[in-house]
């Protein structure tokens, strides 16, 4: 368990879609013992067992628009409340815009926490369009459509990067080549948070 001699992580990893930081972040999670929390997943599962939330999303997610702010800041705050999030956590998908920024920066300073890294997975669009259609054949997610992709790629273009900027002046970004095979792009992952003290050392 992560309560092990003090260690915490709290990370967030962000990419276009399609960059494999769903991928990725579920690798590092489980290397360091920390819960991912991924609001699309959150978002499809609930989609699945046709709850009311599930409802709410579908034809925003589908789209490739966002779930309003005050409905996935909600969700994540439940989540980040579980027991199993209190030493460490790997976000995936949010924040996604600057509002919600200012939103985790307020719920995890009520907490005496902060963000301690952001890995920035950098993929050539043309790599994630590719990556995205061989997901299309292989899962037949509903918001992969090609509208609703592009849709996607803009919105975290205009809304996302810019997150990424706030970060940056606080030094915690690791800007990672997203480009390779599985293990080489979550070995170089491993090697920044290595320089940050954020690898959890072996027992
Ligand atoms: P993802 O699996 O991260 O690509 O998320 C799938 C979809 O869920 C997105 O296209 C959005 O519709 C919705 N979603 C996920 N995370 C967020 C977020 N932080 N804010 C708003 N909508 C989100």
């Amino acid at each position: 368990m992560t309560q092990d001699n003090g260690f915490s992580a709290r990370l967030l990893i962000v990419g276009p879609q399609g960059s494999g930081k769903g991928t990725q972040g579920a690798r590092i999670a489980e290397a360091l013992g920390i819960p991912v929390v991924s609001t699309g997943d959150i978002f499809r599962a609930n989609i699945k067992e046709g709850t009311e939330l599930g409802l709410t999303v579908k034809a925003i997610t589908d789209a490739g628009d966002l779930v309003p702010d005050e409905v996935t800041n909600a969700i994540v705050r439940d989540r980040l409340e579980q027991p199993d999030a209190a030493e460490g956590f790997l976000l995936d998908g949010y924040p996604r815009n600057i509002a919600q920024v200012a939103l985790l920066d307020d719920f995890l300073q009520g907490r005496e926490e902060s963000l301690d890294a952001v890995i920035e997975l950098n993929v050539p669009r043309e790599e994630s369009l590719s990556r995205i259609a061989l997901r299309a054949q292989e899962q037949g997610r509903s918001d992969d459509t090609e509208q609703a992709i592009a849709h996607r790629l803009d919105i975290y273009e205009r809304e996302t990067a810019p997150i990424l900027a706030v970060y940056g002046t606080r030094g915690i970004v690791d800007t990672i080549d997203g480009v390779g095979s599985l293990d080489e792009i979550t070995e170089r992952i491993v090697a920044a948070l290595e320089a940050r003290g954020l690898a959890r050392v072996q027992a």
